[in-house]
């Protein structure tokens, strides 16, 4: 199968939804939509020229993604087989106390971009907030001081298509910040590949560690459990205010519930299921490589090797990938921005062992795809021959043919508009 079509892209199980299309091509051409998947993807209005969709098609991160180049990743021997980049290591938290309550971690990532909007590194922080139309709804949102960016805090399960206001921020010649899933960070670095603007307005990307992205179903099955319709709620907050933070949904007529970090995500037999899109079970770079920081849990405060049910101060672990995101750390630990502590490679790699069968597993996953017929991601830059060797050849293959199994079975098979 051949991708000529934004339709294609989707129902190959490819878009991550990050938006990008839609500033590339403008709202009257493409728009996000929320699909019969409960997803947001792309809804193609007018036709496409083949040069506006060629493009498109190199910068869409679920089609394309070339890892750090050597110059973006600093010195040699920096790079983790497994883990990537690593210029600086550290276990943290934002220095004002409101801000790492309410932060999903320890509200470092809050922290570094009012830090870079106060010392007038960027103009602007191109991030995400909860729609407060409609609260399981996850909405980009441009930010310019402080109060707005603390608003846009916390880890929104969901989709949420960051990336729809590249172009007009752009275009207004604003210099800013971009915080977004490490796929939406790819679909960036693509872009500067076409558009010199990238290098000079974008200086900064920040990043988190992502277990993939649900769609709305999930949170609209929390509420339904309680006997809420998401039409009733006037807020969702996935986590936060505390670490791990409650699960917290308000209605319009003052009603309020709760549920934990555990009986969210790690209990069984719950009426909802983190229904991640295929695109995330074969990603290459769930860890954000291509950010110049990525903040991750920092899972020492857990209680019994899990989240615990109260809500404490959190931490965050937070990795500088290249060496301008080094000298970003130590500057916003210097004015006071965040408190900064040493933390070992080993503790990162026993912490975030989850991660490691995505990083390894993407080749043969992905080759599954090619040899069931199916379109898959153009993968350049991510160590495929050690991540191959880590693997080893009985998980290769079990890799290689589950997927192929799945493909040719048709459940990767997701939804999309056919309207192209
Ligand atoms: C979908 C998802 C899956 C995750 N999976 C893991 C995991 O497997 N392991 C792990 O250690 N950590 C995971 N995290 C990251 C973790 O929850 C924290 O986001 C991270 O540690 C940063 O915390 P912080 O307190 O520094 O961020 P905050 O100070 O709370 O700032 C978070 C920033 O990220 C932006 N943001 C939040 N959600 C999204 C989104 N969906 N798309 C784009 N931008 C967003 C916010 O607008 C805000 O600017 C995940 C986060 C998300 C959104
Ligand atoms: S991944 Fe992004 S650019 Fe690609 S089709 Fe989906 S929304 Fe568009
Ligand atoms: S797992 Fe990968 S594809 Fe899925 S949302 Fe996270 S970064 Fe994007």
């Amino acid at each position: 199968m051949k991708i000529n079509n934004l339709d294609t892209i989707i129902e190959s199980g490819l878009c991550v939804g990050c938006g990008i299309c839609q500033s590339l091509a403008g709202r009257e051409t493409v728009t996000m939509e929320v699909s019969p998947d409960q997803r947001l993807r792309p809804r193609t209005k007018k036709p496409l020229a083949d040069v506006a969709f060629q493009k498109i098609v190199q910068v869409c991160p679920g089609v394309t993604l070339r890892g750090p180049t050597k110059d973006q990743a600093g010195p040699a021997g920096t790079t983790h087989n497994t883990f990537g980049p690593i210029t600086c290591l550290y276990r943290g938290w934002a220095s004002n106390e409101n801000v790492r309550f309410h932060g999903a971690s320890g509200g470092v990532l809050t922290a570094l971009a009012t830090h870079l909007l106060e010392s007038g590194k960027v103009e602007a922080v191109l991030h995400v907030e909860a729609s407060a139309e409609e609260p399981i709804m996850t909405n980009a949102r441009v930010s310019t001081s402080a109060r707005q960016i603390y608003d846009g805090a916390q880890s929104r399960y969901g989709p949420g298509a960051p990336l729809t206001k590249v172009h007009h921020l752009l275009d207004a010649n604003c210099v800013f910040l971009v915080i977004g899933k490490p796929c939406d960070i790819a679909a960036i670095k693509n872009l500067a590949r076409f558009d010199e603007r990238v290098e000079t307005q974008i200086p900064y990307m920040f990043t988190m560690f992502c277990g993939g992205l649900p769609s709305l179903q999930m949170p609209s099955d929390m509420a339904e459990h309680f006997g809420v319709k998401v039409n009733e709620l006037s807020r969702f907050r996935f986590r936060g205010d505390g670490w791990p933070g409650l699960t917290h949904m308000e209605t319009q007529d003052g009603r309020s519930f709760d549920l934990t970090y555990q009986e969210c995500y790690l209990s069984e037999n719950t009426p909802w299921t983190y229904d991640a899109q295929f695109r995330c079970k074969i990603c290459p770079d769930s860890i954000g490589e291509l950010a110049d920081v990525v903040c991750a849990d920092d899972g020492s405060v857990l209680e019994n090797e899990k989240p615990m049910d109260r809500a404490v101060p959190g931490l965050s672990i937070i990795i500088s990938r290249t060496p301008k995101g080094e000298v970003l750390l130590r500057d916003a630990e210097s004015s006071g921005a965040i408190v900064l502590e040493s933390l070992s490679e080993a503790e990162l790699v026993t912490m975030h062992a989850s991660h490691i069968p995505r990083k390894i597993g993407w080749p043969a996953r992905t080759l599954g795809l090619v040899l069931a017929g199916n379109p898959t991601i153009k993968v350049r830059r991510f160590r495929r021959a050690k991540a191959i060797l880590a693997s080893g050849p009985i998980d290769f293959l079990k890799n290689l043919i589950g997927t192929f199994r799945r493909v040719r079975r048709g459940v990767v098979v997701e939804v999309g508009f056919n309207k192209s």
